[in-house]
């Protein structure tokens, strides 16, 4: 099977790639490893018996003014936003768990949430590519570099396939790609360091939600926000709907990955518990709680992202390689944003990028 480009990783660099690559004419096939699209993205409805539309973020929840591209997209794909609820009162936890309040100071202000979930993006995208265009549970696990093409190895629900294609865009993250993809020839060994050597951003990352009849904490004059030295959850913000259908709050976990893996049931229930000390004995239990360790998922994190960052580094595109890889290989996740790299306007950055590159290498020598 041939194809002029393949896309690995259906999230948002992908699909944004995918997109672009329908629009300019170009043959092109997605393989996406997991069973769904998105990537990172993830919204789930916040009750399960709710309005489908009604969903809350276990993965980004926020873009920001000054971020061209998404707010773009946003508009072409008619999708709505609103602000990020940020009023009132913030409350700070200090380690042996007194609560502090602060007024007027309001970290997430200014941020544009969308309505039903940063999945609308993923799931606008997907009705700009052909359905034939995509493939999920088809993970790439070698290439190699033969004196015509690429040749590509998906493993997924139909076994084995092997494509042919003129260039390969990895939209998924470069240690991901350095530690889980097969390369003959190998990659030189200072590509691998240096693919290595990049942080999947947010990948070492928990996120836990809970979900309220209405978000009571408003009534009493606070925005949601909660900063804690005592954890488990390091940063709370409110993440109730547009729709006012029920309230919602979500919380980083400030748990290391590997203390956590143990027991993800001992973290959610520590979390009610420090929700319930926070906001005083009189708040309510919460109607449902979601919570996703992104650490665990092996087609987002490696074993080097358990360890996350402290700062956001600073990201930048990735050279082309050296040899028989020049050109046949483009790396496109938000990972390799100029501006941008690490968030979703990094993604589609990326994507813009990778299209010119890939449309740089299928030019004809001779017009
Ligand atoms: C908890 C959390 C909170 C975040 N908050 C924000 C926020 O508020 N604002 C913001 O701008 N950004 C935020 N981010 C970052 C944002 O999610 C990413 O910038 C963006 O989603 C990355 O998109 P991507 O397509 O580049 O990569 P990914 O979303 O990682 O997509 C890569 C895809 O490749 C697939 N894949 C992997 N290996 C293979 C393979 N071998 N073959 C085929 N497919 C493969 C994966 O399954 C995945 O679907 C957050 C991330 C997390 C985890």
């Amino acid at each position: 099977m041939r194809t002029d480009v393949i896309i690995a990783g259906g999230g948002l660099s992908g699909l944004s790639l995918a997109r672009r690559l329908e629009q300019d004419g170009i043959d092109y096939r997605l393989f996406e490893g997991a069973g769904r699209l998105g990537g990172r993205i993830l919204s789930l409805p916040g009750l399960r018996d709710g309005a489908p539309g009604d969903r809350v973020d276990l993965g980004p929840a926020w873009f920001w003014p000054g971020q061209p591209r998404i707010a773009r997209l946003v508009d072409d794909l008619g999708l709505q936003t609103f602000d990020q609820f940020a009023d009132g009162v913030l409350l700070y936890q200090t380690q042996d768990g007194g609560v502090r309040r602060f007024d007027g100071f309001a970290p997430m202000a200014g941020s544009h949430r969308l309505a039903g979930g940063m999945q609308g993006l993923i799931e606008g995208l997907r009705r700009t590519v052909p359905a034939g265009r995509i493939a999920l549970d088809a993970r790439l696990t070698a290439l190699e570099s033969g004196p015509d093409c690429v040749e590509a190895r998906i493993d997924g629900g139909n076994g084995v396939e092997v494509w042919q294609a003129e260039t390969v865009v990895l939209a998924l993250p470069p240690r991901l790609a350095a530690e889980t993809i097969a390369f003959h020839p190998p990659l030189s060994a200072p590509l691998i360091d240096s693919l290595s050597a990049v942080p999947t951003w947010m990948a070492g990352h928990a996120k836990f939600i809970a979900v309220y009849e209405q978000p009571f904490w408003r009534n009493l004059g606070l925005s949601g926000d909660v900063m804690s030295q005592r954890g488990p959850l390091v940063e709370v913000h409110d993440a109730s709907p547009a729709s006012g259908a029920y309230g919602a709050l979500f919380g980083f976990v400030g748990i290391p990955a590997d203390a956590r893996r143990a027991d993800a049931g001992a973290t959610v229930a520590a979390a009610k518990r420090q929700l319930a000390q926070v906001f005083g004995n009189a708040f309510p239990e919460p109607l449902e709680t979601h919570y996703t360790d992104w650490a665990e998922n092996d087609l987002i994190a490696t074993a080097s992202d358990r360890t996350s960052p402290a700062d956001h580094p600073h990201y930048r595109p990735i050279d082309p390689p050296d040899g028989p890889w020049n050109g046949r290989v483009i790396f496109g996740s938000t990972e390799t944003g100029r501006t941008f790299g690490g968030f979703l306007e990094g993604a589609l950055e990326a994507s813009e990028q990778a299209a010119q590159a890939v449309k740089d290498r299928l030019q004809p020598v001779c017009p």
